[in-house]
């Protein structure tokens, strides 16, 4: 384009500048034919001139005749041969009327020297430009006159050049160029400059002749319309060629764009390739009539037919086994009305050697960006591996719940820290034992050992006895679940119960024996001395009745009955040392500890009757002086008392509370139980030796009871408790290490001493 332009603009100029010089020629031409003709005037006028006796009128007439055919003139003179001005005529409005007068002499320079060689050729002759008035430069026409071949004087003709220009180029050049007159050095004479002109476009110069004196005559080239039009033109191609390449550059940044976008999207469809090619899932595509539109690599690898052959294919497929094709057109058929279920289709797939698998099928809708649906894709994995697994795993499982089942004991698998939900899995014994009541439930805590010691339980429905333990097991879905096994323990229970009852009677018995052994050496260490006694004092006595004694007789006798009375005496004094062996041991000892040490022996007993032992004790360092071991074994007797008293009593109410509170001298312990109560009538009895009202009772504890208190200088009696049941009460006194307030008073130690 740009070449274009260029060739385009140079040879516009080189026409600009063939048409400047020819139109600059034009302009010479037309100035010098000017200047010829007047010349040519001149010398016609000159030939008329005769010298001195020239007719003035017909000078002026043809003088006149010659400024009206030449406008551009200022005047024609005639001189002399001494350069004086012997005629004239001139333009009223020449600047040369003041400067020119009739006879005056003419005397530049300039005029001097065309005047010479006007005179010394014989023919016309141009001056050099000269200023002359008005600043106008002005050049003169010199033609000779001669009269009989003498020289008379010249007749000149004055041209201001800017008068000259103006008439002698045509209107329609001085418009397209400045014209103007320069001399040989090139310093302006004249010009037609209308306008200034900055940087000419075009110039051209051409000698002028005539005048002559290395005048030129030089244009220069005005812009035109035209070429402003031209230059327009230009500019908008060129700026049409700068959006083109705008435009260009925009496409290439586009088209990289496009590249790289592309090149990414092969990347993507190589990676979506290989992963299409390494997926193991089969997957097959269908339209909504059921045509195959697309297969995966591992369905082809899965059925063993290429993916040519069943793209295209419509069902019936070549890989339905003929044994399952109902199930299979049924399948498709669900599939095709979008019923296929969540949890995917269970099918057989031949492969085409004839081998048949088990596959599940998932489907989903096939919906393109727009919403709208054009088939299924179904993914097919195989399944055989998985079910056979699965199929062993419940076998497994089967064994596993039949072998739990069968167990001897309950078995309960529970969600730790939740307990009101329905358990994990219970074995049948635990439905049939538990179905009516179930074992409480102990505090668990997470995994940990503590809170699981075993215990054991009896079901108040059936009152049988359980033993019950629990573990934190981890289950088969990995989360930690408490395992409860319970076993049957009444039978030992019961043997438990027997061998403690035989125990008992045993111990009754020897108790009895030992009773009766200590009643019989009694009586037999007693019977010496009282048969004695006896034998003596009947003697004594017959001897009275006879009247044949004197008193004196008796006295051996009296003597003998009182040595048999001292023996007596000895015996029981014996034996009140024998017991005075066993005297309590008191010592301060803190009440609670004694409570403690009863309750750990009577646990067993609560436990076999199902009852439980509280205690109520505000202050735990009160002291008291006893002898521990005596006070333990009275509160076991309470608490065997009351525990038995509540054989009647329902389950949940069976509680021994053993109460405890202290005036400054002394502390009450009372035993409360919620048994039948004692009747008013035969309270006192109860403290009697052997009083039972119990098959297998001795009548002894509450006796023994109350003398163990007694000598420690309490009170031991029963009262009837409020709501149901009595309470045995007893006091022991204080110790003064009870050092509070009320406790440390002087009456107490008074007590104690
Ligand atoms: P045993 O317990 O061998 O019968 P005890 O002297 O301990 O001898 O008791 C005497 C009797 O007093 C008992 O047989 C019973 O009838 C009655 N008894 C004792 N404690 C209570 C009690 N807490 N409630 C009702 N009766 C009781």
């Amino acid at each position: 384009m740009g070449a274009f332009f260029y060739t385009l603009h140079s040879e516009d100029q080189d026409q600009a500048r063939l048409r400047t010089i020819r139109d600059v020629e034009l302009a010479r031409q037309s100035i010098r034919t000017r200047l010829l003709s007047l010349q040519e005037r001149l010398s016609q006028l000159a030939r008329s001139i005769d010298g001195a006796d020239t007719d003035k009128a017909l000078f002026q007439r043809q003088a006149k005749a010659l400024l009206s055919d030449t406008p551009e003139m200022s005047s024609v003179a005639v001189l002399d041969t001494r350069r004086n001005i012997r005629m004239l005529n001139l333009h009223a409005s020449s600047p040369l009327n003041r400067s020119l007068q009739e006879g005056s002499q003419v005397g530049g320079a300039e005029t001097i020297w065309a005047f010479d060689s006007a005179k010394s050729t014989g023919l016309p002759v141009f001056s050099p430009p000269f200023l002359g008035p008005g600043n106008g430069v002005y050049m003169e026409i010199h033609s000779p006159a001669f009269k009989n071949d003498h020289f008379v004087g010249t007749v000149v003709a004055t041209i201001p050049f800017t008068a000259m220009l103006n008439d002698a180029v045509p209107e329609s050049f001085t418009k397209l160029y400045m014209v103007s007159i320069v001399d040989a050095q090139g310093k302006l004479i004249a010009s037609n400059a209308s306008r200034q002109i900055d940087r000419p476009k075009m110039s051209h110069e051409v000698v002028l002749s005539p005048p002559g004196h290395g005048l030129k005559l030089r244009a220069v080239l005005y812009k035109t319309s035209a070429e402003l039009f031209s230059n327009m033109l230009a500019w908008t191609v060129l700026g049409l060629s700068a959006l083109i390449v705008w435009s260009f550059i925009l496409l290439y940044r586009h088209s990289k764009l496009r590249n790289q976008a592309e090149k990414q999207l092969l990347a993507e469809t190589k990676f979506r390739r290989a992963m299409e090619n390494s997926v193991i899932t089969g997957m097959r595509a269908i339209d909504m009539d059921g045509r195959i539109t697309y297969v995966n690599p591992a369905f082809c690898k899965m059925t063993g037919y290429r993916e040519s052959e069943l793209v295209g294919m419509l069902p019936p497929f070549p890989y339905w086994p003929e044994k399952s094709y109902r199930i299979q057109e049924e399948a498709l058929r669900l599939i095709l009305a979008g019923q296929a279920p969540r949890q995917g289709l269970e099918v057989q797939i031949r492969r085409r050697d004839g081998s048949v698998f088990d596959a599940r099928m998932y489907v989903s809708p096939l919906v393109d960006s727009e919403g709208k649906q054009s088939g299924w894709m179904t993914s097919v994995t195989d399944i055989t591996e998985p079910r056979r697994v699965r199929e062993e795993l419940a076998a497994a499982q089967k064994r596993f719940v039949r072998i739990l089942e069968e167990l001897d004991a309950a078995v309960v698998v529970e969600e730790p820290d939740a307990p009101t939900r329905p358990p994990i899995f219970t074995n049948r014994l635990h439905r049939e034992w538990f179905a009516q009541a179930a074992p409480p439930i102990q505090q668990r805590i997470g995994g940990a050992q503590r809170g699981f010691e075993p215990f054991e339980w009896l079901n108040p429905v059936t009152q049988r006895w359980y033993e019950i333990r629990r573990r934190a097991i981890l289950w088969v879905d990995g989360q930690t679940v408490i395992m409860q096994v319970t076993t049957d323990i009444s039978s030992r229970k019961e043997a438990e119960q027997i061998n403690r009852q035989q125990q008992e009677k045993l111990q009754f018995t020897s108790r009895l024996m030992t009773l009766g052994e200590l009643a019989s050496s009694l009586a037999h260490e007693l019977n010496q001395p009282l048969t004695a006694i006896a034998n003596y004092t009947t003697g004594g006595a017959n001897r009275l009745k006879t009247g044949s004694v004197k008193p004196a007789d008796l006295l051996p006798m009296l003597e003998k009955v009182n040595a048999q009375a001292q023996r007596a005496g000895d015996v029981i004094r014996r034996i009140r040392e024998f017991v005075k062996q066993q005297e309590p041991n008191r010592s301060p000892c803190k009440i609670d500890t004694i409570i403690q040490d009863a309750i750990g022996f009577s646990k067993l007993e609560a436990k076999n009757h199902a009852a439980t032992i509280e205690v109520n004790n505000p202050d735990p360092e009160l002291v008291v002086m006893a002898d521990a071991i005596l006070i333990e074994q009275v509160l076991m007797n309470l608490i065997k008392n009351g525990i038995e008293a509540m054989a009647n009593t329902p389950f949940e109410e069976r509680r021994v509370l053993i109460q405890i509170s202290s005036t400054p001298h002394f502390v009450l312990t009372e035993v409360y139980d919620r048994g039948a109560g004692v009747p008013e009538d035969i309270r006192e009895k109860l403290f009697e030796s052997f009083f039972t009202t119990k098959s297998n009772g001795m009548g002894m504890g509450l006796n023994i009871c109350r003398t163990i208190i007694e000598y420690h200088q309490g009170q031991l009696w029963v009262e009837s408790a409020t709501g149901g049941g009595s309470v045995f009460k007893f006091t022991l006194p204080t110790h003064p290490k009870n050092t509070t307030p009320t406790q440390s008073g002087p009456s107490s130690k008074e007590h104690d001493a």
